[in-house]
């Protein structure tokens, strides 16, 4: 027997085929089992499916779920914490992240799904030291998702004695050992869930192993077909180590070591000149653009224009809820439009159309699941998003002259707007509830473990380094 066919009706659907947006004015989608089995005017579906199970979007813009590229979602309960401050990976992160548990990660890690899939991302690209319980809750509640172990040549001690300006101290067995890790992650989740979860491979950064270790990851991601999700370029902290190390800044290392393919996802390139990053596209790599954590974290807005101009395929992404605070890809195109305009001071670069691209088919075709989401087309994956449009902020709705949906999407929306969330055919989020996961029960334990976090670090004596305890102190916080 036929899985029953689902239709979603009268929507403001945007398909983003072809090279804009996709407008279909009272639109429709119809679903069979994961797939999307037909994308167009709903007088012509409604004929084509009378049997189906009709969803009504009217009133509602319809479109593919979102792509977040890059998100460290076990930071979780360190949320505002370190924001606002110079060398905050020292000075603001690094006191709380040594006292994270294992349990304060998962749970942390559960709050940042529940976060980012209200908000409509489908997709999510998790880059982690994987926990127990992490790669299961993905499978639970029901996203896609591309999962990033971390690998590193760097002391499992931690970087205690490490003081900025030295070279990272490499210890080759812990790098061999973060290998070996992430294979059998590999080994266990690529595929898992109906395909839904994915594997990368997740080199830390360029400055973080020995040439011969990143050469290794290398072939062993070609060997094993896995794309490599890799920090690079990343801060000027880096850029010193390649240069003390090799003499070298990153592009042009890993340029000579053949490392800049389609097989790369480059992350951030905060430290990245025009010049370079044009390199880097025309290479091949693409490029997950962090905005507001790379703004909040270094006052920077990384090359992503010239990445793009060059013909490089750009995807957001929204990093860390330590140092963004938020993880929701509404916010990371708003930003991303408005640093760009700002920092070339013209209000035609990186339009509407063009960002809201990026968190969909343009981020699905970087992340490599071109093919499987990203845009509303028949034979793909039914991974898609409700917004009520009714929302005062994203009200009037107007058709002409000028269409105001994609601008209001942007500039105005907020992601507390996405009514309906639809991943592989399921729906995960109705009236913005979350269907497939309790999220109170996930927020009071959030809140729990992070309470725990806190304590620990107050008793540890390096927190007297944190740089914000200054303005804790003078009643600014
Ligand atoms: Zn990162």
């Amino acid at each position: 027997m036929p899985n029953a066919v689902t239709l979603i009706v009268h929507g403001h659907l945007f398909t983003m085929q072809g090279e804009g947006v996709g407008y279909v004015p009272d639109g429709a989608v119809a679903i069979e089992g994961t797939r999307l089995v037909a994308v167009g005017p709903t007088p012509a579906l409604a004929a084509r499916f009378p049997q189906a199970n009709v969803i009504d979007a009217t009133d509602c813009a319809v479109l593919p779920g979102l792509i977040d590229a890059h998100m460290h979602t076990q930071l979780a309960p360190l949320r505002g914490v370190a924001q606002d401050v110079s060398h905050w990976m020292q000075l603001a992160l690094a006191p709380y992240d040594r006292h994270l548990s294992d349990e304060a990660a998962l749970a942390g890690s559960r709050l940042n799904i529940i976060e980012a899939l209200k908000a409509g991302t489908t997709t999510m690209l998790d880059y982690d030291t994987p926990v127990p319980g992490w790669a299961e809750f993905y499978q639970q509640v029901g996203v896609r998702a591309r999962l990033a172990p971390v690998i590193n040549a760097l002391p499992p001690a931690g970087m205690a004695g490490w003081k900025v300006g030295d070279l990272y101290p490499f210890d080759e067995a812990a790098g061999r050992a973060s290998i070996e890790a992430a294979l059998a992650f590999a080994r266990d989740w690529h595929g898992a869930a109906e395909g839904r979860i994915t594997v990368m491979v997740g080199a830390h950064a360029p400055d973080m192993m020995p040439r011969e270790m990143l050469l290794d990851v290398k072939r062993l991601a070609e060997r094993e077909g896995l794309m490599i999700h890799m920090h690079v370029a990343q801060g000027d902290r880096e850029i010193e180590q390649m240069m003390k190390r090799y003499g070298q800044r990153t592009p042009a290392y890993l340029d000579a070591l053949g490392y800049l393919d389609e097989q790369l996802l480059a992350v951030h390139l905060t430290e990245a000149t025009e010049e370079e990053a044009a390199l880097i596209a025309r290479r091949g790599a693409h490029m997950a653009l962090c905005s507001g954590s790379i703004g909040i974290i270094d006052g920077i807005v990384p090359p992503a224009h010239a990445f793009h101009q060059a013909g490089g395929l750009v995807a957001l992404g929204s990093d860390q809820a330590c140092g963004n605070n938020c993880n929701n890809i509404f916010n990371e195109m708003k930003l991303t439009a408005l640093f760009n305009k700002i920092r070339y001071r013209d209000p035609t670069v990186m339009p509407a159309w063009e960002v809201l691209r990026m968190a969909t088919i343009e981020g699905a075709r970087a992340v490599g699941l071109g093919d499987e989401t990203g845009s509303l087309e028949e034979g793909k994956q039914a991974d898609l998003i409700l917004v009520n449009l009714r929302a005062p902020n994203l009200s009037p709705v107007l058709q002409s002259p000028i269409r105001n949906i994609v601008p209001n999407l942007v500039y105005a929306a907020s992601g507390h707007e996405v009514e309906l969330v639809m991943v592989a055919g399921r729906v995960l989020v109705q009236q913005g509830r979350v269907l497939t996961a309790d999220e109170a029960a996930i927020r009071d334990e959030a809140q729990t473990q992070a309470e725990q976090v806190a304590r620990r670090v107050a008793e540890d004596p390096l927190h007297h380094e944190l740089a914000l305890l200054e303005p804790m102190r003078r009643g600014w916080l």
